[in-house]
C-alpha cells in the first residue's frame, strides 16, 4: 500500500445548503461571558493554553493546541495538518504496538499503550520515542520522500527484521485526536475571545480539511476506522465502530467539531481569498455559505448518522453531548434526517436514555456503574441539561419539560457531587474501585484537592446551592479553581458560601454504600492522617475481581496500591485478577461480574473503628469451569470480611483484619504492597526450580490445565521465583518504602486452625518490561468444606518504630488475638458467625477490644457482638411508615433501645431481599414511635409507565 498526499481532485459538487442562519451555541452573550471570564486568574491560564497549547502526549487527551503556532503557519501546511483519512489509524498487526525499534519494550516503562507522542506543528507527519526521543519515520513524507534514511515508511509501514512499524498509521490517528481538535478548539475560541481574524481563516482551512477527509458512510466508507478491515478491528474483533478514531473517542471529538464550526460560523463568509484558497485544494465551494453547508452536510450530519447507527457511542454522556452539540449548532428541523429533533431524541429517549439516566444510572450516594473515573463521565450530562435549556429557549414548543426533563432535578443528580466529595481521601486518594489507579513508585502525595473532579463543582453549586460544593471550586490553598471560560462564574456567591460553616469538609468514616465503598478516615490534618477502604462494589463497566479489596493509606502514602487501570487489556486476567488483589479466592476462580457487596457492620467508639462487609464472588448458579465434582468454588457461602482500625494515638494505628470463607478446596488470601521488595520471615522456606505457581513446567504467561481441569492462563501461571513454607505461628512479612522518613509496613500474618501453607513469588504482566516484579504473599489454606476458613491478620504502617512489638492468637472460639505494643496490652475479640454471609438477615458481628497497661484497664470497648451470651449488642425495630420524599422512616423502637438510634450512626435497613446502610441526620421522637432521618434517598429507579 502506497499512500501519496494529493491535492483532491473532483468532490462531489454541492447540493446543500446550510440549514444554520447564524451561531446558536456561541451567541453574544456566552462570548461575553467569555471575554469576561479571560479577565480573570484563571481565565487568563486558560488563554495561555489556548496560545501556547498543552503537552501533546497521546492520542487524545489535551483540549488545546497552540493557536500561536497556528498562525505562523502558511495556510497549505494548515491545509496538510490533517492527514487524509486513506491513512488507516488502525495498525494492521498487534505485535510492534508500543514498541520502538531502537529502544524495544523498554519503552513501556513509561507507556504501556504506545511507544510515540507527535508534534504535528514542528515535526509534521513523525513520531517520536518517548523513550529516547528519536524521530520516525526517516523520510520526510510531507515533502514526498518515500524512502530515505533506515527506517521510511511511505503509509505501508516499515520493516525492520521480521517486524512491521506503522509510523505514519500512528501519526494520522494521534494528529486528529491530538492535534486538529485541540487546534479547533483554541483557532474558534481564540477568535471569538481577540476578534483577530488570523486565527479564523486557519480554523477555517482546518475546518474545512477536516470536512474534505471525514469518513462517511457512502463514498467515503473505506475511510472509516476500521474500513480497511471489514468493519472490524483484526486484533479485537469484537471492536467496531468508530470513524476517524475509534466509537468512544469519537464522541468527543465530534462535540468539539460542532463548538468550533459554530464558533468559526461568522467568518466563513468574510474571506473570499479563503474561500479561493479552499477551492483551488478542490472543495466544490463558491461562496462561505457554501463552505458552511459542506462542513454541515460532511461532518456533522455524517456524525448524526454515526450517533444513529452506532459508529459514535461512548461511554454514558459522551454520545448523549455530542448528540445534543449536533442539534443546537445545526439547528435544523427540516425535511432531511437526522436533524436536530432527531438528536435531542436520540439523546433524551433512545437507548440509554438521557432523560433518567441519572435516576437510573447512578445509586442514592451518587456512585455511578463504573469505576470512579469513568463514573465522572456522568457529569457529562450536565452539557447535555445545558444543551437542552438552550435548545429549548430556541423551540419551546417542540420541547416540553416533561418529556425533556431536567436531567439533574431528582436526589441522585446533586449525589452525583456528593459522591466525588465523600470517596476522596484526605484531600488526595481515589480508592482503586474497578479500572482505576495505577500503582506507582512509592511518594509522599501531597493533598491537593477537596473533590476528585473540579468543574462539575460550579454546576453543583450553582443547581443546589451546597456551600461544600462551593468549597470544592478552590484549591486547599483557596485559590479558585478553574471555572469554564464559555459559563458563567458566580464569584459572589461562591465568596458567600464559603463563609458558612457548612462549606467543611470534614475527615470522618463514611460508607458510600450504594455504590459499595467503606472508608475509615480518621486525624485532622491530610499530611499526617490515616485512613483504610474496603471496597464491596459491584460495579458493571470496568469492573474488577476486586471483591472486598483492601487499602490503607498513612502520612501521604498509598501503602497497599492497586494495580489499577490495566496495563493493556491484553492481559486482563492480571490486572483484574481476584488474585491480583489483596483479597481472598477460592480455588483460583475468577468471580463474574455480578452483585453480592454488602455492609453489615460499620460503627466507631472511641477510637475503635469497624467496619464488616461481604461479597458473593462465586454464586450458586455460577458454572466455574472445570471437571471435577463439584465444581471448583461450589459452596462458597460465606465470604466476609471485617476490618477493625485501632486508634493508638494520634499518629500510631494498627489494623486487625479478619477474613472468612468457606467451600471449594482451597482458600488463597493474597497480599501485595508497594513496588518495593517484600522482606519474609525466617521459616523453612523450600524454592521452587523454574516455572511458575501454575507448576515448574509452566511458563510465565502460559496457558495451562490447573488442577480442576480448566485450560486457563491466570495469577498463577504470572507468579514466578515461587518458594513456599508451613507457618504454624504468627509470623511478619514488611516492606521498606525507602524514604528518609522511615516509613514501613508490617503484615503480622497469624495462623487460624492449624498451620497455612505460605507461599512467595514475583509476578508480572508480559506488557511489564522484564524487570518489573510486584511481591507477592499467598496465605494457603485447604478447606474444611462448610465451616469456614479464617485468615487473621494485624497490619501495622507506621514510621520508625513498629507499634505492634507482637501479636498472640489466644483462642479460636470466641477469636481473640492479644496485640502487645509499647506500654499495653491490647486484646480484640471478634465474632465468627458460621451462618451464611449470603443472605441479608441479621449477623451477630462485633468487635471487643481491651487495654491494659500496668494491670490498670486503659480502654474497654465492645461494639455489635462477638459471642451470644453477652447480649443482643444490637438495637432494631420494624419500619411502620415512610416518607419516600423526606428520606424517613417511621420506627417502632422498644423505649430502651431509642438512645442507640443516635444521629451520625448507621442504621442498616433489611428485608428479605435488600440491605441498605443509612446515617441518621435527625431523630424525632413520635408517641410510640422515633421517626429516623436517614442521609439518602430511596430511590431506585423510574421510567415511563404505559
Ligand atoms: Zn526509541
Amino acid at each position: 500500500m502506497r499512500l501519496l498526499v494529493v491535492v483532491l481532485g473532483g468532490l462531489l459538487s454541492m447540493s446543500f445548503v446550510a440549514a444554520k442562519t447564524g451561531p446558536t451555541y456561541y451567541t453574544p452573550g456566552r462570548i461575553a461571558i467569555g471575554r469576561q471570564n479571560a479577565e480573570r486568574d484563571w481565565g487568563q491560564g486558560i488563554l495561555r493554553a489556548i496560545q501556547a497549547g498543552e503537552a501533546n502526549t497521546y492520542y487524545i487527551g489535551r483540549q488545546y493546541g497552540s493557536a500561536a503556532d497556528c498562525i505562523a503557519q502558511t495556510d497549505d501546511f494548515i491545509w496538510m495538518m490533517q492527514p487524509t483519512t486513506e491513512i488507516p489509524r488502525v495498525l494492521p498487526n498487534h505485535d510492534t504496538l508500543a514498541l520502538c525499534p531502537v529502544h524495544g519494550d523498554k519503552v513501556r516503562e513509561l507507556n504501556a499503550w504506545t511507544a510515540w507522542t507527535t508534534d504535528p506543528i514542528h515535526h509534521p507527519y513523525k513520531v517520536r520515542c518517548r523513550l529516547g526521543g528519536e524521530w520516525y519515520p526517516s523520510n520526510d513524507y510531507l515533502n514526498g520522500d518515500m524512502t530515505s534514511g533506515e527506517f521510511p515508511d511511505d503509509g505501508s509501514g516499515c520493516k525492520v527484521g521480521d517486524q512491521t512499524f506503522y509510523f505514519l498509521m500512528e501519526y494520522a490517528h494521534m494528529a486528529y485526536g491530538n492535534n486538529t481538535i485541540p487546534c479547533l478548539r483554541s483557532l474558534s475560541q481564540a477568535w471569538l475571545l481577540t476578534g483577530d481574524t488570523r486565527y479564523a481563516r486557519k480554523g477555517c482551512i482546518l475546518l474545512a480539511r477536516l470536512a474534505t477527509e471525514y469518513p462517511n458512510f457512502t463514498d467515503r466508507k473505506d475511510r472509516l476506522y476500521f474500513g480497511p478491515y471489514g468493519g472490524r478491528d483484526p486484533h479485537y474483533t469484537w471492536k467496531t465502530g468508530g470513524m476517524i478514531t475509534d466509537l468512544i473517542w469519537e464522541t468527543f471529538c465530534l462535540e468539539a467539531t460542532a463548538y468550533a464550526y459554530d464558533g468559526l460560523w461568522s467568518y466563513m463568509d468574510q474571506d473570499p481569498d479563503m474561500i479561493a484558497f479552499l477551492r483551488a485544494k478542490g472543495m466544490p465551494i463558491e461562496t462561505g455559505g457554501d463552505l458552511r453547508a459542506y462542513i454541515e452536510e460532511n461532518i456533522l450530519r455524517v456524525g448524526m448518522e454515526g450517533l444513529l447507527n452506532g459508529h459514535i457511542h461512548g461511554n454514558q454522556g459522551f454520545h448523549q453531548a455530542a448528540a445534543m452539540a449536533c442539534a443546537l449548532v445545526m439547528d435544523d428541523y427540516g425535511d432531511t434526517h437526522p436533524n436536530s429533533q432527531d438528536m435531542v431524541d436520540y439523546a433524551f429517549h433512545g437507548d440509554d436514555a438521557s432523560a433518567h439516566i441519572i435516576v437510573n444510572g447512578v445509586h442514592r450516594d451518587g456512585g455511578g456503574h463504573e469505576s470512579p473515573g469513568y463514573n465522572s463521565i456522568k457529569f457529562d450530562f450536565i452539557r447535555v441539561n445545558r444543551l437542552m435549556e438552550e435548545i429549548r429557549q430556541r423551540h419551546p414548543d417542540r420541547f416540553p419539560l416533561d418529556r425533556y426533563p431536567d436531567i439533574f432535578g431528582n436526589p441522585k443528580g446533586k449525589a452525583l457531587f456528593d459522591h466525588f466529595i465523600d470517596l476522596t481521601i484526605f484531600r488526595t486518594f481515589m480508592p482503586s474501585v474497578g479500572d482505576s489507579g495505577n500503582i506507582q513508585p512509592v511518594q509522599r502525595f501531597t493533598p491537593n484537592r477537596y473533590s476528585y473532579v473540579y468543574e462539575p463543582n460550579l454546576y453543583g453549586f450553582e443547581r443546589f446551592g451546597e456551600p461544600r460544593f462551593a468549597r470544592a471550586c478552590t484549591r486547599l490553598s483557596g485559590e479558585w479553581l478553574a471555572g469554564e471560560l464559555f459559563e458563567p462564574y458566580p464569584e459572589p456567591e461562591l465568596s458567600a458560601a464559603l463563609e458558612q460553616p457548612q462549606s467543611h469538609i470534614p475527615f470522618r468514616d463514611r460508607l458510600l454504600d450504594g455504590y459499595g465503598v467503606a472508608i475509615i478516615e480518621d486525624g485532622t490534618e491530610p499530611e499526617r492522617g490515616r485512613a483504610l477502604s474496603l471496597n464491596y462494589s459491584s460495579i458493571i463497566g470496568h469492573r474488577q475481581a476486586d471483591n472486598l479489596n483492601l487499602e490503607l493509606y498513612a502520612r501521604g502514602l498509598d501503602l497497599l496500591p492497586d494495580l489499577g487501570y490495566p496495563f493493556t487489556w491484553d492481559y486482563r486476567e492480571w490486572d483484574s485478577g481476584i488474585m491480583s488483589h489483596n483479597t481472598v479466592s477460592v480455588d483460583e476462580t475468577q468471580p463474574p461480574r455480578e452483585i453480592g457487596g454488602q455492609c453489615n457492620l460499620f460503627a466507631e467508639h472511641d477510637g475503635i473503628h469497624i467496619v464488616t462487609a461481604r461479597h458473593d464472588p462465586y454464586p450458586p448458579h455460577y458454572d466455574t469451569g472445570g471437571t471435577t465434582d463439584p465444581k471448583p468454588a461450589s459452596g462458597v457461602s460465606i465470604y466476609e470480611r471485617t476490618c477493625v482500625f485501632v486508634e493508638v494515638d494520634e499518629e500510631r494505628f494498627y489494623v486487625v483484619d479478619l477474613f472468612a470463607v468457606n467451600g471449594g478446596n482451597q482458600h488463597d488470601q493474597s497480599w501485595h504492597g508497594p513496588l518495593k521488595p517484600m522482606q519474609a520471615p525466617a521459616l523453612d522456606w523450600r524454592a521452587q526450580e523454574g516455572g511458575t505457581l501454575a507448576g515448574p513446567d509452566i511458563a510465565h504467561a502460559a496457558h495451562y490445565t490447573d488442577r480442576w481441569g480448566r485450560e486457563t492462563r491466570n495469577f498463577p501461571s504470572y507468579i514466578t521465583r515461587v518458594r513456599r513454607a508451613s507457618l504454624s505461628e504468627p509470623a511478619v512479612w514488611s516492606w521498606d518504602y525507602e524514604l528518609p522518613e522511615g516509613d514501613r509496613l508490617a503484615l503480622h500474618v497469624i495462623p487460624v486452625g492449624g498451620p497455612a501453607e505460605v507461599i512467595m513469588g514475583s509476578g508480572r504482566s508480559p506488557a511489564r518490561p522484564p524487570d518489573w516484579g510486584l511481591d507477592y504473599l499467598l496465605v494457603r489454606r485447604e478447606s474444611r468444606g462448610a465451616m469456614p476458613s479464617h485468615f487473621l491478620s494485624v497490619i501495622d504502617a507506621y514510621q520508625q518504630t513498629p507499634v505492634v512489638q507482637s501479636v498472640r492468637l489466644v483462642s479460636e472460639q470466641p477469636l481473640t488475638v492479644e496485640v502487645r505494643r509499647d506500654g499495653a496490652i491490647d486484646t480484640i475479640v471478634l465474632a465468627t458467625p458460621d451462618a451464611p454471609s449470603r443472605s441479608s438477615d441479621h449477623r451477630a458481628l462485633g468487635v471487643a477490644f481491651t487495654s491494659v497497661a500496668g494491670g490498670e484497664t486503659l480502654k474497654q470497648v465492645r461494639i455489635g457482638e462477638t459471642a451470644p451470651e453477652q447480649g443482643p449488642g444490637y438495637a432494631s425495630g420494624s419500619i411502620a411508615d415512610m416518607d419516600y420524599d423526606a428520606n424517613e422512616v417511621l420506627v417502632a423502637i422498644p423505649p430502651a433501645d431509642r438512645a442507640a438510634f443516635a444521629v451520625g450512626r448507621y442504621v442498616r435497613v433489611l428485608n428479605a431481599h435488600r440491605s441498605g446502610m443509612f446515617r441518621i441526620v435527625r431523630v424525632t421522637p413520635e408517641g410510640e414511635m422515633v421517626r429516623l432521618e436517614l442521609d439518602q434517598t430511596a430511590l431506585l429507579g423510574e421510567g415511563p409507565a404505559e
